[in-house]
Parts: C-alpha cells; structure tokens; sequence
C-alpha cells in the first residue's frame, strides 16, 4: 500500500518533541548513534539511567566503557549486524563496575537509512529493565531449587493438571515407575495405576472439580502402582492441589511401600517362628519338668506293684492269676507312662535345631526389633556395642533369638520403675575362645533369694510370670555347648551374660 500522507505536517518537529517528553515521563530513554561517526546521543533520562551527568560528554567510547566487561563484545557485535543487515537491534546488557549485581538496561533501535539506502543511524529507546530481571532471577533461582528438590527427594513427585495428564515427572518418579520424564509428561497419570482404578481415574477427577467432594486429597493413603514393566508396588499416596493461572494441578507424592511391607512381613515371620519355638520348648521344658516330678511317683508305683504280686504268691484264691496278670499290666503301664514323658522330652529338647555360621550383630538387630518394640515409647536409651571381632558364631538363630528377646523383655519389666532407664548388649571374645554376649540393664537387680533360684523352672516373681523363660534359655545356650548366668551390676540393675562357640574356619 502507498504512502497517503502527502505532506508532512508544518510542527511535525513540535509534536516528536511532545512525544518525546511523554515517554521520557515513563522514564523511557531515546537515543541516536551514527553508525559513520559513531557519534552518540543521548537523552536526559538515558543519561540518568547510565549515571552520566548533564556536564559530561557522551561518546560510543564512554557508553561501551559503562557496560559489564562480559557484555561489551555482545552489544558491539549487535551494533555491527545491525548496521550491515539492518534489521531490529533489542539487546539487554548490565552496566555499573565489574563487580556487585550490576544493573540490567534494555536498548531497543531501527536502523534509518539515507536516500541511497546505506545504513546511518540507530535509533531507538533505553529501557530500565532491573525489576524485571531480578524477577526474572529470583523465578530462575526458584526454579533450580526446585529442580534439585525433585532431583533428590526420594519421594517420587508427579504433578497433573485438572484433566490428569502429567505435567511434571520427578527423577525419582523415573526410578520408581521406569518411565523417563520425556515418556511420561504429556501422558494421562492412570498409566502409573492397574485396575480399576485406571479406567476410573478420569471420573475420580471429573467427580472432585465438580462437587469438590475429597477422596484422598490432603488425607492420603496407601495404593496400589503399576511400573512400565506392567508389575505393581504398594505405595502411600498423598496428593496436594493448588491453582496457576485460574487453572487446578495436583501434586502427587509417592513412597514406595514394597521395603517396608517386606521388613513388616520378615518380622512377622520372624515372630511367628519364635512363638512357635517359644511353645516348643516351653512345652518341652514342662515335659521335662513334669518327667522329674512323675518319675517317683511311678517309681513307686511300680515298685508297690512289685510288692504286691509277691505277696499274692501264697495265697491261693481261684482270682489270682487274673489279679496277678492285672497287677503286671498295671506295673507296665506305670513304666510307660514314665517313657511317655522322656519320649515326649527328648522329642521337644530335639527340637529342629539347626546350627549355622550366624552373625550376632544380626541376631541381636533382629531380636531387638522385635523384643523390644515399644522400647523407645518407654524412654529406654539402646545401645548396641557390638565388636565385629566377635561377630560369627555356630547358632541356630531362632533359638538364639528366643533367648534374647526373653532377655530383652525381662530387662524392660525389670526397667519400668526405674528413673534410668539404660539397655547395653554388647559381646566379647571370652579366655575360652567363646563368644560371650552381655545384656546389662538398669532395673530393680535382684532381689535377696533370687539370684541362686534364676534359672529353675518355674521360678518367678511376677504375678503373672511362668518362669520357664530363663530356665528355657539356659537349656538353649547348654545345647548349644555355652553357658548362661547372671550378675547384680554394682549401680544396681543386672546383667546376664551367656556364651556361644565361634564359627571357625571349617565350620
Ligand atoms: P518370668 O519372666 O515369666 O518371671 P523368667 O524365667 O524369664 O520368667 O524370669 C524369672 C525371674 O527372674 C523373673 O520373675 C524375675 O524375678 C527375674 N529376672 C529375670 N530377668 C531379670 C532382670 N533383668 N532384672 C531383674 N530380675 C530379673
């Protein structure tokens, strides 16, 4: 289209001026460089922004000299392309010494050509964009922390948008769902879902912005995720929400659960082994308790038995075959009953017990996790001192444990009174060459006549003890070829100690 105007205005000249007042008024700066001269121009607020005075000459020497030494050869080169190429010039660059934040400016120009079409002006404004920049910085700084948070949380972080499709993807969400970040963002989030609630989840979000109505927002909960692979974990989901721009996103968090339920199920299993163990043996114990007890009375039994065929011997009654042979069944029983019970004894002191090269820094973790759940609640300080110079022995773990949590929970009851409430195991290599393992506690200690009758089954103070726990543990340690006895601690308090033989090199 031609240009229409046929003729310039008569106070063109006025009215740029008027234009001109106006935006220095915004504090928008003009300037004017010819590109043969290099000869500069530059308005009052120009000069302000730069801290150039109204005395002082302006000049392209002194302008490149208040830019950042980092920015000159950027500036320059624009000024060059924009003089051979034409073309807009818009470069930002800090001016103010080489040190300190130094202040960001934005020059914008076109170039004005002469009749021939050569180059000969830049001419443009100077804007102060200092504000902006700061901004601009803070938001970048932000961001990197952001990054490095999503980059180390060991929470997977997944972010969605109000129709569910994935707009952020940590790294650890990366690790924990095998997709990378460039597969999964754009991606609707129920491909990290199985059924149902994959073909759900669209609903369980169109259903929330709708009536508003929470299901695990803000509560959070335990699901169930699907990897890449198709397998799926147990993972404790919370969700955050929040609003950008009018528009609704979720923040997911995700642990995953799949460590923490295989610690809850190895220590159920560990549990339910020492119960079974624990009934064995204390079955065992009272068999042989009961075999010791029985074993006169059916002594005498057989013996009165004896006694009596003998006397019916001179007598002679047309009954005394049959009450001789009654008397002899009689007799035979008595015997077997006795055999019942060492049978039943030498059953359960077998037990399944199976040694194996163990580690004690092992056993006494696990023992400890579970003889002493509850302890910290108690405020008992733990300390396990354990020496890894005395580490394997030859043990069957089940049974080991069984003595150290029947240790473990002795010294907590013994404790609960108590103002210091302090659990030290600890083991050393004994003279012996055997292991020795200390479990020192700050209770009550013993009470006058207790410490002969410790380990006799049955013995105990407690109302509602059995006291078959320790007399069941000396048999396990003597099993296993050690020894087990206890100890009044001179700050009060006890300590049991007991011994296992190492594993040695060929075991
Ligand atoms: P129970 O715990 O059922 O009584 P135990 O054989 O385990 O059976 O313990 C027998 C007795 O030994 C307890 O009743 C208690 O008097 C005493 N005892 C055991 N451990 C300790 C301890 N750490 N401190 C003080 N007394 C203890």
């Amino acid at each position: 289209m031609a240009h229409t105007s046929a003729a310039e205005p008569p106070d063109e000249g006025a009215r740029s001026d008027h234009f001109r007042v106006r935006i220095e008024g915004f504090g928008v700066g003009t300037w004017d460089l010819d590109l043969l001269t290099h000869e500069l121009q530059w308005s009052e607020v120009t000069r302000s922004l730069f801290g150039v005075p109204r005395d002082q000459a302006v000049t392209y020497e002194r302008f490149l000299s208040l830019l950042r030494p980092a920015d000159r050869g950027r500036v320059e080169q624009a000024i060059r392309q924009a003089a051979e190429k034409g073309g807009a010039f818009d470069v930002s660059f800090r001016i103010g010494g080489s040190t300190g934040r130094g202040q960001w400016i934005r020059a914008r120009a076109g170039v004005i050509r002469d009749e021939s079409g050569a180059s000969r002006h830049l001419s443009g404004i100077i804007l102060d964009i200092d504000q902006e920049k700061q901004v601009e910085e803070a938001l970048r700084t932000s961001e990197s922390h952001m990054r490095s948070i999503l980059e180390t949380v060991p929470d997977a972080m997944i972010v969605i948008d109000g129709h569910g499709m994935i707009q952020l993807f940590s790294s650890a969400a990366e690790r924990l769902f095998g997709y990378s970040e460039q597969e999964a963002i754009g991606q609707n989030v129920s491909i990290l879902m199985p059924e149902p609630d994959r073909t759900r989840h669209d609903d369980y979000v169109a259903r929330y912005r709708s009536t508003g109505e929470r299901h695990i927002i803000g509560i959070g909960r335990i699901v169930t995720g699907k990897r890449r692979d198709e397998t799926t974990f147990p993972m404790h989901l919370s969700i955050g929400e929040m609003q950008s721009g009018g528009v609704p996103y979720f923040t997911g968090f995700v642990r995953d659960l799949t460590e923490h339920q295989q610690t809850q199920a190895r220590l159920q299993e560990l549990q339910s082994e020492l119960v079974h163990v624990s009934r064995l043996s204390a079955m065992g114990e009272m068999a042989s308790a009961l075999a010791h007890e029985l074993n006169q009375p059916l002594a005498a039994i057989s013996n009165y038995m004896k006694g009596s065929r003998r006397l019916l011997a001179g007598i002679t009654d047309p009954n005394t075959p049959k009450i001789e042979s009654a008397m002899d069944r009689a007799a035979e029983q008595a015997i077997r009953a006795g055999q019942i019970i060492r049978r039943l004894r030498d059953f359960v002191a077998r037990g399944e017990s199976e040694k194996r090269v163990e580690s004690l820094s092992k056993l006494i973790e696990e023992a400890g996790a579970l003889g002493l759940a509850g302890a910290r609640e108690q405020n008992v300080q733990l300390r396990f001192s354990l020496n890894p110079n005395a580490d394997l022995v030859l043990a069957d773990r089940v049974q080991i444990q069984q003595v150290m949590v029947n240790l473990f929970r002795n010294a907590l009851e013994a404790m609960t009174q108590s103002p210091r409430r302090e659990l030290v195991v600890s083991n050393t290599k004994d003279h012996d060459e055997m292991i020795e393992v200390q479990v020192s506690d700050t209770g009550s200690g013993f009470q006058d006549d207790v410490l002969p009758n410790l380990f006799q089954t049955f013995f105990t103070t407690k109302e509602t003890g059995m006291g078959v726990g320790l007399s069941i543990s000396r048999s396990i340690i003597e099993a296993h070829g050690g020894r087990m006895w206890a100890e009044s601690n001179a700050s009060g308090g006890a300590t049991f100690r007991f011994t296992l033989p190492p594993a040695t090199g060929e075991s």
